[in-house]
């Protein structure tokens, strides 16, 4: 049994494209891990102890807020601002931003835009750094960086544009229901740079020319009926895990989104 506050699960790829998963306990500053993949067709046992220490001030309560922090955190830290979920908010130059300091290091970088296949072709934006795991992260089977910008508030504007002809988001049932079927990358993307033409020549935008990559997760059974557990309402969970895709846990009694409960208390049964 291994005690500690979730984290997000930890990916990594095998032979570049299978993806290989850990779970990640947190407790007094020190990251353990736990290979899942063993895992699959084995039964595990979760217990919340329902309480979560926000990923900021480490303050403990009965909620979090954005995903890992107290109210107050979540009021107060750049990473949690609107403009983070819908960058093209970017308030940076109308000297607003929350954290100016932060926002150099995380925002006024460059970033990709990119398009995916997970729940159906989307348009995505993430840092170069967090490439290949944003992807592993959404559950996506196939990827294609498209353009390169200075900022993440450019990556934004792109997404934009491109929300108006394909999705910017991932439906999580339909991600969870099979394996998707594969699309080709290289076609959508000539499809839709045109449409961009205009933006990226307004403001510099580097073309790239990457090759589609494609992830191969670690499920045995897709479930037939998708009902999500909630750990807050049913603090004990026990099943049989069936597989891994994105950060969602596949159980023959329901589908955990880890993510959601990042920094909840808990104990692991492997
Ligand atoms: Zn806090």
């Amino acid at each position: 049994m291994s005690t500690g506050y979730i984290r997000k699960m930890r990916t990594s790829l095998l032979d570049g494209k299978n993806v290989n998963y850990e779970f990640v306990l947190a407790q007094d500053g020190v990251e353990k891990y736990l290979p899942l993949n063993a895992s699959i067709g084995k039964k595990i046992t979760l217990k919340s102890h329902q309480v979560y220490e926000c990923l900021n001030c480490q303050k403990q309560g009965a909620k979090s807020y954005g995903q890992g922090y107290c109210f107050d955190c979540f009021s107060k830290l750049a990473e949690c601002d609107m403009c983070i979920v819908k960058p093209e908010l970017c308030h940076y130059d109308a000297g607003t931003c929350r954290e100016p300091r932060w926002a150099e290091r995380y925002c006024m970088k460059p970033h990709i835009v990119y398009l995916a296949n997970s729940s159906g072709l989307k348009v995505g934006i993430t840092r170069e750094q967090q490439i290949p795991t944003r992807w592993l992260d959404q559950g996506a089977v196939q990827a294609l960086p498209i353009l390169k910008v200075e900022t993440r508030y450019l990556s934004g504007v792109m997404e934009k544009a491109l929300a108006q002809v394909m999705s910017d988001k991932t439906n999580w049932r339909e991600l969870l229901k099979n394996e998707g079927s594969n699309l080709n990358m290289i076609e959508e993307r000539e499809k839709v740079l045109p449409l961009l033409k205009p933006l990226i020549e307004q403001y510099g935008a580097e073309i790239l020319a990457s090759d589609a990559v494609s992830f191969q997760y670690p499920v045995s059974q897709f479930p037939e009926k998708i009902q999500s557990i909630d750990l807050d309402k049913t603090p004990e969970q026990s099943g049989v895990l069936l597989g891994i895709k994105g950060q969602y846990l596949i159980f023959d009694n329901g589908v955990l989104n880890v993510r959601k409960y990042t920094s909840l208390k808990m104990e692991i049964n492997l």
